[in-house]
């Protein structure tokens, strides 16, 4: 894919710029430029272009507006102690948007032009990177289906999209998260979407999330539609159990059964921890064994985990029956651990020993 180049030609002055990401928060303010590609049909994938962020323009009867065919993914840019910027596993998202576009009939990106498109525009948006330790430039690679029409069917136009924002270090050490077990919502069911990163499954889920606020939690967890038995995600990260203490402690995430989406911070987990010495280990949990395992003092630490936020310590869990509480309500060491060994690959500073980092500067 051709990446033509028509920057914006009035970016934000370095002051103003500097300010805000020094603000930091997440998603507040967006860099100078943007990268859009379309595709047709009939003529396949078009040139990609770099242009000035802004509005789109989109007829009403666009597809996606309708009928919610819409995919995305988030990945960070992180500064390097050398003074470079190395994207974190960008194949990882690459493949996995490509899986997403698949499921929702939308036209696969090959990896190649992934990988390039948002390089690229990282390129040009370099001097939005924080260069702080935890925080990064978060990257919005999104598709929307932008055939014209009210006919229900796969869209035969779609355009390509890449933002970015700078993001600071999302997590506060002392808060521990409360989650609402939720039993009468679903995020995903067998057969449907779940495994795929689709805007569809959070509107799906904003209804659970404003319960979950009036139960006086921060985010939901999500069970099996099938049982509403065994634990799945919570929120749009996914979750970690640590079984044990010490160098004997096993690292538990529930496994990938088709409903839950396969994060790529869970994956890097999986082997973060194991070169940390733990055991570890994919399987199910069900809320009453989280409930019991709590109560016997087995379950340890609670987190979850997902680009944006990395690692969030989870500590009261909610529920019809009743409050479970992990530890002390403060992240646990071998989450903070965990935290600490994979933000220090992602920034240069421990050793990235399975190639994850790919330069960009
Ligand atoms: C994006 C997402 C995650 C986390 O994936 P990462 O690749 O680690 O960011 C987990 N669950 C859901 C539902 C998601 O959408």
């Amino acid at each position: 894919m051709k990446i033509n180049l028509s920057p914006n030609q009035n970016p934000t002055a370095p002051a103003d710029r500097e300010a805000k990401i020094a603000e930091g928060g997440f998603g507040k303010y967006y860099t100078d430029n943007m990268l859009i590609a379309e595709w047709d049909e009939q003529s396949g994938w078009g040139d990609a272009t770099i242009k000035a962020y802004g509005p789109l323009s989109l007829d009403p009867a666009t597809s996606v507006l309708h009928y919610g065919q819409e995919i995305f993914e988030g990945l960070k840019a992180y500064s390097q102690p050398d003074g470079g910027v190395s994207l974190f596993r960008p194949d990882a998202n690459a493949k996995r948007f490509a899986k997403s576009a698949n499921r929702l009939a939308l036209p696969e990106l090959p990896v190649e032009d992934f990988i390039n498109t948002v390089t690229e525009l990282v390129k040009h948006e370099i001097n939005w990177v924080p260069k702080n330790f935890g925080e990064s430039l978060y990257i919005r690679p999104f598709m929307i289906a932008t055939e014209v029409g009210l006919g229900v069917r796969p869209s035969n136009h779609a355009t390509y999209l890449v933002i970015t924002t700078p993001a600071s270090a999302y997590f506060n050490p002392n808060k521990a998260v409360t989650v609402w077990i939720s039993t009468e919502y679903v995020r995903a069911a067998p057969g449907g979407t779940g495994a795929a990163k689709a805007g569809g499954n959070y509107a799906a889920s904003l209804l659970a999330q404003k319960e979950a606020a009036t139960q006086g939690c921060d985010q939901v967890v999500w069970l099996d539609a099938l049982e509403r038995k065994w634990v799945e995600e919570m929120g749009g990260m996914n979750l970690y159990f640590i079984k044990g203490s010490g160098k004997d402690a096993t690292v538990f995430t529930p496994k990938l059964t088709g409903t839950l989406l396969a994060g790529v911070t869970r994956d890097s987990i999986l082997t973060v921890a194991r070169d940390l010495g733990y055991k570890v280990e994919e399987g199910m949990i069900s809320i009453d064994q989280w409930r019991d395992g709590i109560a016997s003092g087995e379950i340890t630490e609670i987190f979850a985990c997902g680009t944006a936020a990395v690692v969030s310590p989870v500590g009261a869990a909610k529920s019809a029956q009743g409050t479970w509480t992990t530890g002390n309500g403060e992240p646990g060491p071998i989450t903070m651990e965990i935290r600490n060994h994979l933000l220090g690959i992602q920034h240069g500073t421990i050793a990235d020993k399975h190639g994850w980092n790919v330069k960009v500067k």
